[in-house]
């Protein structure tokens, strides 16, 4: 159980730069308890606690003030209804989130100002929220997605510790394609070469992504830049893959993934992608959504 931290916020919204569909972010805590080894926000809180002391595993800041300073920004004159993304350096639906209940009252906010989202997480915890999702979704585009990086359970559970099952996560996902209109897709960030990397484990989650009837499926490769993430990372492949210790040390040599294998990885993903018939357009549903409102600004004329 990780220790909690009250803080307040003094803007509710990050501006970001990116390939992302969304303009800015919101975090309504920092810290995760979902314990990815992989995970590459784990720098992004060192200013809020002592040197040395604390982890972004075990030190989940709540933003106490978060609600009241999205309204005031969603009201001002200069906002322009761009699209949020919920989260970007954590988890929104990260296990405190059962007791803190930020999110629904966030949800609210947006639906009151039919603001568009984009969110992704590991928790199945959404789906408490699933009838707002609902509503928002009626009114403005919503992008819900799940982050799975393995089918195998077991696996799963040694990436990503404090994650619900690859299983429930895919379940939760196909309840949002049953009861929203929500744009829905599955994020297999990252794909982990030697790990999580064959054939037989990608054909798996794209078999997965067509079952549930989500939009597309989007995979991702993984980011070794940071040093805390890179020293983790290596230790729980030394303890757990001993036999892809060395071969990844040689791909990610200066801290970026080796440019070949990623021309490789994607040849791959492309031809089994096409061969099971599942998109990798992650803004298909966005562009109708675009699209749409352009048609309906124009008929206003
Ligand atoms: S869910 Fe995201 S933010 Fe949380 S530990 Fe995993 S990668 Fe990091």
């Amino acid at each position: 159980m990780a220790t909690l931290h009250s803080i307040t916020c003094k803007e509710a919204l990050n501006r970001v730069s990116g390939k992302g569909p969304y303009q800015y972010d919101l975090n309504a805590y920092r810290g995760c308890e979902h314990r990815c080894v992989y995970c590459f926000a784990r720098y992004s809180q060192n200013y809020l606690l002592p040197k040395g002391e604390g982890s972004f595993f075990e030190d989940v800041f709540i933003k106490e003030n978060i609600v009241e300073r999205l309204e005031r920004r969603l009201r001002s004159r200069s906002w322009k209804g761009e699209i949020i993304n919920l989260g970007g350096v954590t988890d929104s639906y990260q296990p405190i989130e059962a007791t803190r209940k930020l999110m629904p009252d966030i949800l609210r906010l947006l639906i009151r100002y039919k603001n568009p989202i984009t969110l992704s997480t590991k928790s199945v915890l959404p789906l408490r929220d699933l009838d707002l999702f609902a509503e928002l979704s009626r009114l403005t585009f919503v992008g819900l997605d799940a982050s799975v990086t393995t089918t195998d359970p077991n696996l799963a559970r040694i990436l990503e510790p404090g994650a619900p099952s690859p299983a429930a996560r895919l379940a939760m996902l196909g309840e949002f394609v049953r009861h929203t209109n929500a744009s829905v897709g599955v994020h297999s960030m990252p794909v982990i070469p030697y790990i999580t990397d064959s054939d037989p484990q990608l054909t798996q989650l794209m078999l997965a992504t067509r079952e549930i009837g989500a939009h597309y499926w989007l995979p991702g490769t993984l980011n070794l830049r940071g040093t805390a993430t890179r020293s983790a990372f290596f230790r729980c492949v030394g303890q757990h893959f001993p036999h892809a210790k060395q071969p990844l040390s040689v791909l990610y040599a200066d801290g970026s993934l080796d440019r070949d294998y990623k021309v490789q990885l994607y040849k791959r993903i492309q031809a089994l992608s096409l061969l099971h018939g599942v998109s990798t357009d992650y803004r298909c549903q966005l562009r109708q959504w675009q699209e749409k409102n352009r048609y309906d600004q124009l008929s206003l004329y």
